[in-house]
C-alpha cells in the first residue's frame, strides 16, 4: 500500500530541532529514598499542607533534571523527560483532559477544575465515592487508574499542570520534553462508564480527546516546548482493538501532526514500548509526527520496506537498547552494532531505553550489601542512564570514541556467564531428567475420596487464604532481627507466638482448616528469595506498584536450588497447636518470577522450571511431616501473559507446567489448594483447570461470584472457594451478605466441592475488622448447612 494519508514532515522545517541523539523514555518518580511517598503519606494523614507537598515535588523534579544531567543526558534539547506524576500517569492525563466521570463528578472543585484533593479523591476515594479502578499497566507489575468514559463525559483541555512543569524547569534553565500517554492509548486504557449505553466504545470519543491534546500541544509549544513525548504502548498490544486502535492512531496524528511545528505544537515523538512495535510503527511512519520510539529489548527491528523509507523522510527513528523493564547491565557491542545498522537504513537515528526507567530502582550506589561481582553485572536507573549516554556518544561521535566502555561491558557480560552459581550442573541435570510423569498426579476422583476420608470435613468447609493481618510488632520484630537488636531464636520465638496467637484465633472463630497465618513474610516473594539459592534482595531497591506503595522486586540471578527448608518449621509448629488439619502455604514459581527481576541469559520457562523443582522439595518436606493440604498461591498466573496472541499459548504451557512440576510430587492423599486473586481472569481461565489443583480459591466477591459461570463453561470440576469478603476493604460483610453469597456460588458449583474463605489474604487488614468479618463468614457457612 502506498501512502495516502500526508507523508510531509516537518523536521527539514528550521524550526525543528533535531531529537536528541540520547535519552530515557521516564524516570523513577518515587525518589531514591521514597521521598515522594513520605511526602504523599504526610499530605494524606493531615501532618503537612498542600503547599509543602508541592514544594517536595517541585524539589524532587529538580534534583531528578539536576541529576540526569550529570548522568549525561543534554539538559536543553529536550533529552530529559518530564513525566513526572503525583500518582499516576493515566490519571494525570484524565485530568488534563478533564474527563472526571459522571459519578465522580463531586471532586471537581467550585471552578469545575479538579485540585488537589479531587486529584486524590479520583485516586484513593473519600467518605463518598469508590476510587477510579486499578488495574495492570502492560506486562508491568505497576498499576495504574482506570479512567470512565461515557458519551457525556466533558472532555477539553482541563490541568495544564503538564505546562507548567515545563515552565517551572525553563526556569532552572533546563529545557525538558513533556511526557503524557498518547490519545489512543489513553483510550485504549480507559473503560466506558457504568451509565454508558451499551455498545459504547471509549474510542468513540476519539475526536475529542484529539481536539484536546491539540490545544494542550499548543500550549507546549507557547511554553517553548521544543518536543513533546506521547506514549502510545496500546498500539503493540494484541487484543480485540487492535485494528481500531492503528486506524485511530492514524487518524489521531494526522490530526495533531497537522499544526504548524513551532507555532502550534511541538515536534512529535511517539514512543511505543513494552513489546514488538509491529504493524504501528509501519502506521506511524505514514503519519506526521517527528519521532518514533520502538523497544528492541522486546521486540526486533521493523521492516523496512521502501514504502515505510519513504515515510521515514525527516523522522527521528529512536532505538529502545537499554531495558527499562530489568536490571540488566547492556551488552554495548551489541547495541552498538544495532545503532550502526539502523544509522545505514534510515535517515536519522538516536538511542534510549525500551521502556520508562520507573520499573526499576533509582541506583546501585545505595546498595552496599550487593555483592560486587553481581553489582558489575547489573544496572539500575542512573546506570542506565549513563549507558544511554555512552551509547548516544558513540552515535554522534563514531564507536571508537566509547571502545572503553564497550568493553567494560562485554567483559562483565563474560564474567557473568563464567561465574559460580549461574549455571549449577546439579540444578541442570535434575532439568534435564524431568519426564512427562514428574508433571502428572493420581485420578482426581482417587485423589478426591482419600483426601476427603483423611481431612473428614463438613461440607462447605471454611478457611482463609493464608496471612493475618501483620501487626506493627511483627514488622518491629523483623526490623530488630535484620539490625541485631533480635537473635535469630528470640526472633523465632516471637515469630511462634504470633503463630500461636493466630491459631487460637482460628479456633475461636471455628475455622475448619487452620493456616499459621504468614507472620514470618514481609511479602510473598522476599521470604522465598531470601532462602533459595540463586535470589539476591536489595535494601533500597524499591519499585513503585501504585500511588505511593512501593515493593523491593528480588533479583533472580542463578540457578535455582533449595539449601534447606524454609516453611517446613512453621507449618509445623502451627500443626502442632491444632487437631484440624493445617493447611501450609508456598508461593508459586509464576508468581515469584513476576515479582521478580529475572535473569535474561534463558528462556524464562527454563528458569520457572527451575524454581518449581526446589518448591517441589518444599512440597515434598511439608508432605513428609504430615501436613495435609499445601497451598501454592499464583496470583501472578494472568500478569505474565504476553502481550503478543502468538505468544500466548507457549506462556501458558509452561507456567501452568511449572505449577504442575511443583505440586505433582505429593501422594493421592496430600490435597494441594492453589489461589488466584483477579477479578478479570480472561485468556488465563481456561488454564485454571489445567493446574490441576485439588481445590482453588478464587477472588469473587466483587463481582458476585460470575467467575464461578465462567469456569463451569471451561469444564473446571474440581474443588473451588470463590471469595466471599472482599478483603481490599475495611468494611465487614454481614453474615446475610455472605449467605447470599454462598447461595449464589451454590448456583454454578455443587455443594460437596464449595468452599467457604475470603478473597484474598488478610495481611493489610486491620484485627478488629478481619475478626468480625471472619465471625459473620463462618456463621454463614453454618447457616447454609444447616438450610441443606
Ligand atoms: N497466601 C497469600 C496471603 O494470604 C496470598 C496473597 C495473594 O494472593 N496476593 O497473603
Ligand atoms: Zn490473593
Amino acid at each position: 500500500m502506498t501512502n495516502t494519508t500526508t507523508s510531509t514532515t516537518t523536521a527539514t522545517d528550521p524550526g525543528t530541532k533535531q531529537f536528541p541523539s540520547g535519552t530515557i523514555l521516564g524516570y523513577p518518580r518515587i525518589g531514591p529514598r521514597r521521598e515522594l511517598k513520605k511526602a504523599l503519606e504526610s499530605y494524606w494523614s493531615g501532618r503537612t499542607d498542600a503547599e509543602q507537598l508541592r514544594s517536595a515535588a517541585a524539589d524532587l523534579r529538580r534534583s531528578t533534571a539536576d541529576r540526569l544531567t550529570r548522568l549525561g543526558l543534554d539538559p536543553v534539547s529536550g533529552a530529559i523527560p518530564g513525566g513526572f506524576s503525583l500518582y499516576d500517569q493515566v490519571l494525570d492525563a484524565a485530568v488534563t483532559l478533564g474527563a472526571v466521570p459522571e459519578r465522580l463528578s463531586g471532586v471537581r472543585g467550585p471552578d469545575g477544575g479538579i485540585d488537589l484533593d479531587g486529584y486524590f479523591s479520583l485516586a484513593r476515594g473519600n467518605a463518598d465515592t469508590a476510587p477510579l479502578e486499578m488495574t495492570k499497566w502492560f506486562d508491568t507489575n505497576y498499576h495504574y487508574l482506570v479512567p470512565e468514559l461515557s458519551p457525556d463525559t466533558d472532555i477539553r483541555l482541563g490541568s495544564t499542570a503538564i505546562v507548567d512543569q515545563f515552565r517551572e524547569a525553563t526556569a532552572d534553565g533546563v529545557t525538558t520534553r513533556p511526557v503524557i500517554v498518547g490519545p489512543v492509548t489513553f483510550l485504549l486504557l480507559s473503560k466506558a462508564a457504568d451509565d454508558a449505553p451499551s455498545g459504547f466504545r471509549p474510542l468513540d470519543r476519539l475526536g475529542d480527546v484529539v481536539a484536546a491534546y491539540r490545544r494542550l500541544l499548543a500550549r507546549l509549544a507557547e511554553a517553548g516546548a521544543e518536543w513533546v513525548q506521547l506514549d502510545e504502548p496500546g498500539l503493540v498490544v494484541d487484543g480485540p482493538n487492535s485494528t481500531a486502535a492503528l486506524g485511530a492512531a492514524r487518524t489521531a496524528y494526522a490530526e495533531l501532526g497537522a499544526a504548524p511545528i513551532g507555532a502550534e505544537r511541538p515536534a512529535i515523538f511517539a514512543s511505543l514500548q513494552y513489546a514488538d512495535a509491529g504493524d504501528a510503527f509501519a502506521v506511524l511512519a505514514r503519519t506526521p509526527v517527528e519521532a518514533i520510539g520502538i523497544d528492541l529489548v522486546r521486540g526486533d527491528v521493523p521492516d523496512l520496506t521502501s514504502d515505510v523509507v519513504s515515510g521515514l523522510a525527516g523522522k527521528t527513528v529512536v532505538a529502545g537498547l537499554v531495558d527499562g523493564h530489568n536490571v540488566w547491565r547492556t551488552d554495548l557491542a551489541r547495541a552498538a552494532g544495532v545503532l550502526e545498522r539502523l544509522a545505514g537504513l534510515v535517515p536519522s537515528v538516536s538511542v534510549s531505553t525500551s521502556t520508562s526507567l520507573f520499573h526499576v530502582p533509582h541506583t546501585l550506589d545505595d546498595e552496599p550489601s550487593l555483592p560486587a561481582a553481581l553489582k558489575s553485572w547489573l544496572r539500575f536507573a542512573d546506570e542506565k542512564v549513563a549507558e544511554v549516554a555512552v551509547l548516544a556518544r558513540g552515535l554522534r561521535d563514531g564507536f571508537d570514541t566509547v571502545r572503553s566502555e564497550i568493553e567494560e561491558a562485554t567483559e562483565a557480560g563474560a564474567s557473568r556467564e563464567r561465574a559460580t552459581g549461574v549455571r549449577d550442573g546439579v540444578v541442570r541435570g535434575r532439568l534435564a531428567g524431568l519426564a512427562a510423569g514428574d508433571f502428572e498426579r493420581g485420578d482426581y476422583a482417587r485423589r478426591r475420596l482419600q483426601q476427603d476420608r483423611r481431612l473428614g470435613l463438613s461440607p462447605l468447609p471454611t478457611t482463609t487464604i493464608g496471612s493475618f493481618p501483620q501487626t506493627a510488632e511483627v514488622r518491629a520484630a523483623r526490623g530488630k532481627l535484620r539490625t541485631g537488636e533480635l537473635s535469630a531464636d528470640e526472633y523465632r520465638d516471637a515469630m511462634r507466638a504470633e503463630i500461636a496467637r493466630v491459631v487460637e484465633l482460628q479456633h475461636d472463630l471455628g475455622l475448619d482448616v487452620i493456616v499459621h497465618g504468614e507472620p514470618e513474610r514481609s511479602d510473598m516473594v522476599q521470604y522465598f528469595a531470601e532462602n533459595l539459592d540463586g535470589f539476591a534482595t536489595t535494601a533500597n531497591g524499591w519499585v513503585q506498584s501504585y500511588g505511593s506503595r512501593c515493593t523491593r522486586p528480588s533479583i533472580l540471578w542463578g540457578d535455582v536450588s533449595r539449601p534447606a527448608p524454609m516453611t517446613v518449621p512453621w507449618a509445623s509448629y502451627a500443626a502442632s497447636l491444632t487437631e484440624k488439619p493445617l493447611k501450609g502455604m508456598l508461593t508459586g514459581p509464576v508468581t515469584i518470577l513476576a515479582w521478580s527481576f529475572v535473569r535474561d541469559d534463558q528462556p524464562l520457562g527454563d528458569t520457572a522450571r527451575q524454581v518449581a523443582l526446589a518448591l517441589r522439595d518444599e512440597v515434598a518436606d511439608l508432605e513428609s511431616a504430615g501436613i495435609p493440604i499445601i497451598q501454592v498461591d499464583e496470583p501472578a498466573l494472568r500478569e505474565l501473559l504476553p502481550l503478543k496472541a502468538a505468544d500466548r499459548p507457549a506462556y501458558l504451557d509452561w507456567s501452568v507446567g511449572a505449577f504442575r512440576l511443583a505440586t505433582s510430587g505429593v501422594a493421592d492423599a496430600t490435597s494441594i489448594h492453589t489461589h488466584l486473586c483477579y477479578s478479570e481472569f480472561g485468556e488465563v481461565i481456561g488454564a485454571i483447570d489445567d493446574l490441576n489443583a485439588d481445590v482453588t480459591s478464587i477472588e469473587a466477591a466483587r463481582s458476585r461470584m460470575e467467575v464461578l459461570s465462567d469456569l463451569r463453561a471451561e469444564g473446571f470440576s474440581r474443588g473451588i472457594g470463590p471469595g466471599v469478603y472482599d478483603i481490599h476493604s475495611p468494611r465487614v460483610p454481614t453474615t446475610e451478605e455472605i449467605t447470599g453469597l454462598i447461595r449464589a456460588a451454590l448456583e454454578s458449583a455443587p455443594a460437596d466441592r464449595l468452599w467457604v474463605n475470603p478473597d484474598c489474604g488478610l495481611k493489610t487488614r486491620g484485627y478488629a475488622e478481619t475478626r468480625a468479618a471472619l465471625e459473620n463468614l463462618v456463621g454463614a457457612a453454618h447457616a447454609v448447612r444447616r438450610t441443606r
